[in-house]
Order: C-alpha cells, then structure tokens, then sequence
C-alpha cells in the first residue's frame, strides 16, 4: 500500500504527495509565490463528508473549505484560493473577526465572548461586558489589531474532548461560548478550537494561516444585541468592522459607505417630503405623503409594464382566507406560530395570508 495520495489541481495535473501533506505543501511545490499568497484552500472528493462545513455538490462530491495547514489523508482534488477568490473574502473577515476578539481580550480582559461571523460587507463579534465601548475604545482596539498583525500571530486549531473545552470556557466565564458547544455538538465529540493570542474559539474554521496576512480592516460602529435575541437576556455589543485584501478597495468600500450616508432614504424622506414614519402608528410603518405617492405610482406602473412585456399575466387573491386553505395547504400545521392570529368572521375562522401560493393554485384549479 502507498503512502502518497493523488492531488488533482484545478489545471487537471495530478500531483502525488506523500499522505498528510497539507495545502500550504502543495502550494509550495508548485510556486513559493503562490504558497504566499494562499489564503486558504478547497477541497473535493468522493464519499463521506470530512468536516462539519463539508456540503455534498450534485456530482455527489463534498466540498469543503479547508485551512492551508489542515493534513490531507486521501485523494482529493485541491483548490488554492488566493486574493482573487470571492471566498477566500469570507475566510479572511471571519479572521478578522477572531483578530477583534483577541485585541479586545488583550485590552478589557473581563470581557466575554459571543460569535463573530462574516458578513456580506465585514465581519462582527458579539460581547458582553458591564461597561459599555466608547467610540475612543474602538480606536484602541484597532491599534491593538494593528499590533497583534505585527506580531503574525498564528491562528492555530485544535481538537478537545467536550468536556475538557467545555471546562475551559467555563473557567473563563464564557457563558455564550459554553451554550454554543452545549447547543451545537454532541457529548463524545470532539469539538474544534482555534487560538490567535489570549483569544480562544470555539469555531470549526477554516482560517487564514496568521494575522500577518490582514493587510486592511477597519471598526465601524457598536450596536446593541440581546444575548439569543431576548429582552430578558444580558445585553450583548456588536462591534461591526470590515476587511479586504488591500487598502484601495477598503478605501473604495469607506468611501461608497459616506457616499451612502448622503442619500440615506430616511434623510432623503424627509427633505424632499416624500414620506413620513408616525410614532402613534408604529415603527417602520410608512405614511406616503403626495410626492412620494407619485413617485410608487410611477414605479408601479414601470413594474406592471415590465411584467406584461416579459411575458407575465397579472392577478390578485385577497389578503384574508378561510382557515380551512391553510389547513389544506399545510401552513396551518407546519407554520401557524409564524401567521397572524385567527379572525372571527360572521361564518368562519380566517386568517391573513402568508403567502400568495396557496391562492394562486385556486385560480389554476378554477380552469382544470
Ligand atoms: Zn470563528
């Protein structure tokens, strides 16, 4: 039997490695200039899933993205994603997400630890601390990110036993983290930890391989959060932030972000009286003044217009049905926590729509 496994490249080559070699070994053997760009890697293969994050493709393959240093243990085809790929963007804020989290440990160390994802336009770490962040605080955060890239700190993974991770948040005080891994794994697995500095995650990656390589990112604002969405919960703050992989496209982003700001709808409302929102009829809830009015009809009307030359027909199905539809739908059983309460009406329960399917597939049973 050998001890090398087959990597198939995006070219087609095939290379063979000896087994546990890693991406980042890979990259190397194909351009020292590539192993330093390489921000993370892709892998597919055949068979079971190899991780938590792993997702079967049609072709029956599983997908997965990977750490640069994760040791590859059977044939599979590689991907080495670089600046140029839309999902090494992902890997990369989600580290700039763990990168907050250390610098705000290395500077208020009291303070415990939620999530911190990605996002579409960033990245944000949910904490919990007495105090609440100043604006000032943000700015000595970001120095200390700025230090902690100076340092290329590794973002190093782990595996422990449950109960031994369990243990060690709990002696942090990590409450969120603690329901987290209660939440999300099972009792004899072994959960994923990554550790960047003082900050340690329970997270299942990937990453990129060290702080080093977060070459732009800025903080952009504190917003409040309860703890699982609830009132009743400690109230968590999110610190939002954003990264890309050079200066001139944060510049690029912080600029689009002012350009924004200027023509925010809810200024721009009520400047050029278009529209009002009304405390005494709730928030959200739009009062469409004369101008405003004219402009939703013109859209409107270009809506409709675009519907009937592409090919669309028009209908409408009132707003308030029999119960009885839903029930025959099957909103009624899966989904009735989420529909507005019933409505007594002289001859029947009935209840606002949640949906327009239900109705539509009455005017197509009308022709059958
Ligand atoms: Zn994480």
């Amino acid at each position: 039997m050998s001890d090398n496994i087959h990597i198939k490249l995006p070219d087609g080559s095939d290379k063979e490695m000896p087994k546990g070699s890693t991406a980042l070994d890979v990259a190397k053997s194909i351009s020292p200039r590539l192993a330093e760009a390489a921000i993370a890697a892709k892998v597919s293969s055949n068979g079971a899933p190899a991780g938590e994050g792993a997702r079967p493709t049609q072709a029956g393959l599983t997908q997965e993205l990977i750490d640069l240093t994760r040791p590859l243990d059977k044939d599979t085809e590689l991907r080495i994603l670089t600046d140029k790929d839309p999902e090494a963007l992902g890997v990369y804020r989600h580290s700039s997400a763990h990168l907050l989290a250390a610098a705000v440990l290395e500077l208020f160390p009291e303070t415990k630890l939620g999530h911190g994802p990605a996002t579409e336009s960033g990245f944000f770490y949910d904490f919990y601390r007495e105090t609440p962040f100043t604006p000032e605080d943000l700015e000595k955060i970001e120095k200390k990110m700025q230090e902690l890239v100076q340092q290329n700190l590794p973002y190093a993974r782990e595996f422990l036993p449950r109960d031994e991770g369990l243990q060690r948040f709990k002696n942090e005080g990590d409450f969120m983290k603690c329901h987290f891994i209660e939440q999300f794994t099972r009792p004899d697995e072994k959960i994923s930890i990554y550790k960047t500095g003082k900050f340690l995650d329970f997270c299942r990656g990937p990453h990129i391989p060290s702080t080093g390589k977060i070459k732009a990112f800025k903080l952009l604002n504190i917003a409040g959060a309860y703890w699982l969405g609830d009132e009743k919960n400690p109230q968590l703050q999110r610190i939002y932030g954003t990264s890309f992989f050079s200066k001139k496209d944060l510049d690029a982003y912080l600029h689009q972000i002012e350009e924004a700001k200027k023509r925010d709808h809810r200024v721009l409302g009520k400047q050029l009286d278009l529209f009002s929102i009304q405390e005494l009829a709730g928030p959200g809830l739009i009062f469409w003044h004369p101008k405003g009015g004219i402009i939703r009809k013109e859209m409107e009307d270009w809506m409709r217009d675009q519907y009937l030359k592409r090919g669309y027909s028009l209908v409408y199905t009132p707003h308030v049905m029999r119960k009885q539809l839903w029930q025959t739908s099957g909103h009624e059983g899966y989904y009735s926590q989420n529909m507005f309460d019933v409505m007594e009406l002289d001859d029947a329960e009935y209840r606002l729509k949640p949906m327009n399917c239900p109705g539509h597939i009455l005017i197509y049973k009308d022709s059958l």
